[in-house]
């Protein structure tokens, strides 16, 4: 009796550690307690080609060599299926038939200079197919430290097993049209609803940032190509926010990891309107620094032309 109850107990043990893991596996969250973020392990705390990073306008080496992006999406059948884990919405191609290919050009994987980005081995094997794509609630980038309601990541991978992640980042603004197709089964996703997936539909614009760095969630192999879309003109609308946040109601954004000197380049032009200054910290520092200045200025020069009235 005794030895059944310890097998069990045993048993109970080894279902736990398969369920949640020790933090480097699957098991993972994006709370503040021992499944997140920092308890993650392995390569996710000991890495320095870590991802998410902010991309800062001011830091980012613009890059004539660049190659706009060579994408060849086709309309696929996809299921759309809710990541408990991840706590992410996924869209999975047709294993036979793939959304499309993303074909890096060797100029997109150098700088100027003709040297590596930094860490990145040269893979021969340049064209990455897109099985999947999936999203982070509240955007895992930020630009200039601004967050974004939504990120969607298209996954790339080749046949050495590197990966291109395409990030997207969404404004609040006007209704999206490529989400609006598929948005209305969120309700329904324990049913694995089946539906075509149309990218065209998602105008990718042409600028965009290049970096090194690494899945955001755990096991945080740092074999990612990043290409962060600088694009102003991807929306989603207030009601398609709410909609999502409905049934993801919790954040799975991973924190922002250290640069540690990786070279950040950009293809393309850097949208004035991609954030709000206002909203922006420095901008309303300095606007607020600037606002003293000029106020201590003219308290100077009324106070000199009133002791100069009362002087003659
Ligand atoms: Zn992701």
């Amino acid at each position: 009796m005794s030895r059944t109850i310890l097998v069990t107990i045993c048993a109970a043990i080894f279902l736990v550690q398969v369920v949640y893991g020790d933090g480097t596996g699957t098991g993972f969250d994006y709370s503040e307690g021992p499944h997140g973020p920092e308890h993650w392990g392995g390569i996710c705390l000991t890495g320095t080609r870590q991802s998410p990073i902010d991309i800062v306008k001011s830091d980012i080496v613009a890059e004539n060599s660049l190659e706009p992006l060579k994408t060849q999406y086709v309309p696929d059948d996809a299921s759309i299926t809710r990541n408990p884990t991840n706590l992410q919405l996924e869209v999975q191609a047709d294993p036979k038939i793939p959304f499309g290919t993303l074909t890096l050009q060797k100029d997109q994987l150098l700088d100027n200079s003709g040297q590596r980005l930094d860490g990145v081995v040269f893979d021969p094997n340049t064209t990455y197919t897109l099985g999947k794509f999936h999203f982070h609630a509240p955007s895992e980038h930020t630009i200039n430290g601004q967050s974004f309601p939504l990120e969607m990541h298209l996954v790339h991978s080749n046949t050495a097993g590197t990966k291109t992640v395409i990030g997207i980042l969404f404004k609040e603004g006007a209704e999206n049209e490529f989400l609006a197709e598929f948005w209305n089964f969120l309700p329904n996703l324990t049913t694995t609803p089946n539906t075509t997936i149309d990218l065209s539909k998602l105008p990718l614009g042409s600028s965009y940032a290049r970096y090194e760095g690494s899945l955001t969630t755990p096991n945080c192999s740092e074999t990612v190509h990043w290409i962060v879309l600088l694009n102003d003109k991807i929306t989603m609308s207030t009601a398609q926010i709410a909609a999502y946040k409905k049934y993801f109601p919790n954040a799975n954004n991973r924190p922002i990891q250290p640069l540690n000197g990786r070279k950040v380049v950009m293809y393309g032009t850097f949208p004035s309107n991609f954030v709000d200054s206002s909203s922006s910290s420095s901008a309303r520092t300095s606007k607020a620094a600037s606002s003293f200045w000029i106020g201590l200025l003219l308290s100077g020069l009324i106070y000199n032309s009133i002791k100069s009235l009362f002087t003659l």
